[in-house]
């Protein structure tokens, strides 16, 4: 990729349609810091207003530290998620009383200080200090997943330090107007919808070649569990247990013990009274626990003596010696494998 190709398009997309808000003028660290925060949560628009109130009453660090946290709850009112606020207060009394009133100019420092995210961290370093380190916000994430094609999990750790370490390549030249033009890119032009058509990068943009724009970044979807509770039945007559042989569904060609589903508590001889004859429990075992496509699934094995009984339709019983050739479903394979005294 042209990087210096990419970089003029961006910037020069970037001086034709940013939008005029405050914090981007008379870049400081505490004005960078202060906005980073309130923008967390918040649109854009809304913070404006609370941004420029907010630098007229507290308009240094020294200021806000010297302020009582009233005051201040009462200037965020309406932002929302308060704690930043208590949090604003808390670290700008930790910058006078541990940097003599300096916001520092390290990492390692500025991690140390009460609320700051590594995202306003890298902000701070990138807008105010001039490092060459890239802030990766959300809007950063979506549009350099796109960009280089990043079609892995992007809320997986490895993810977000492959796109912070393309994101630090990227703007290496120029760490604030490549930050603030691809945000600004982001929250524009490659929204979650993006609008390609009207993107200065197109040509360099690997999702949009392969027309995969819409499909990153990649989350993939969280699954709604259905929660199962089931009485398992290790009946044993004579030496042999009732195996059930599965023809059709997801347990196709499995082997499962009976089993009742039940709702509150189970009960140790339903699968007695169910094939209308008569026996004992012998043992109740250990719950299971099993997951598979949308179901969770508690197991609750008992073991059964029964007296008398029939073979129900698909059941067949099984020597004990036996029951490891048979191929079981994985839930009933841990109960067998406690049956027989191996751990699973
Ligand atoms: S071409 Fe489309 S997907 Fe690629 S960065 Fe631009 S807007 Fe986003």
């Amino acid at each position: 990729m042209k990087n210096s190709e990419l970089h003029t398009n961006l910037f020069r997309w970037f001086q034709q349609n940013k939008r005029d808000f405050p914090w981007r003028d008379n870049l400081s660290p505490y004005r960078v810091w202060i906005s980073e925060v309130m923008l967390q949560q918040t649109q854009t628009t809304v913070v404006v207003p609370y941004f420029q109130k907010w630098m007229k009453r507290f308009p240094t660090v020294s200021a806000l530290a010297k302020s009582d946290i009233a005051e201040i709850i009462k200037l965020w009112e309406g932002l929302g998620y308060y704690q930043r606020a208590r949090n604003l207060h808390a670290g700008a009394k930790q910058v006078m009383q541990e940097f003599g009133g300096i916001i520092p100019t390290t990492l390692e420092e500025l991690e140390k200080i009460k609320g700051l995210g590594p995202y306003t961290v890298s902000a701070i370093l990138a807008f105010a200090y001039g490092e060459k380190v890239a802030a990766v916000d959300g809007n950063v994430k979506r549009v350099l997943s796109r960009l280089f094609l990043i079609s892995d999990d992007i809320s997986r750790t490895s993810t977000i330090k492959e796109i912070t370490s393309r994101a630090d390549l990227l703007v290496k030249e120029s760490p604030f107007p490549i930050t603030e033009a691809l945000i600004e890119l982001g929250a524009m032009v490659c929204q979650k919808k993006a609008h390609c058509e009207m993107c200065p990068i197109q040509t360099h943009c690997l999702a949009y070649s392969y027309d995969k724009q819409n499909d990153l970044p990649y989350k993939p979807q969280k699954i709604k569990y259905i929660d199962l509770k089931r009485a398992v039945y290790l009946l044993e007559k004579d030496g042999k247990f009732l195996l059930k042989y599965n023809r059709h569904g997801l347990m196709k060609n499995l082997y499962e013990f009976p089993y009742i589903a039940f709702t509150k508590s189970p009960e140790p001889l339903a699968y007695l009274q169910e094939l209308n004859t008569t026996g004992q429990l012998k043992q109740k075992l250990p719950l299971v626990k099993q997951s598979f496509t949308k179901y969770r699934v508690t197991l609750e094995p008992f073991h059964l003596i029964c007296e008398g009984c029939d073979t129900p339709d698909n059941f067949s019983w099984v020597s004990k010696e036996k029951l490891a050739e048979h191929p079981f479903s994985s839930g009933h394979k841990k109960i067998l494998g406690m049956l027989l005294g191996k751990t699973e």
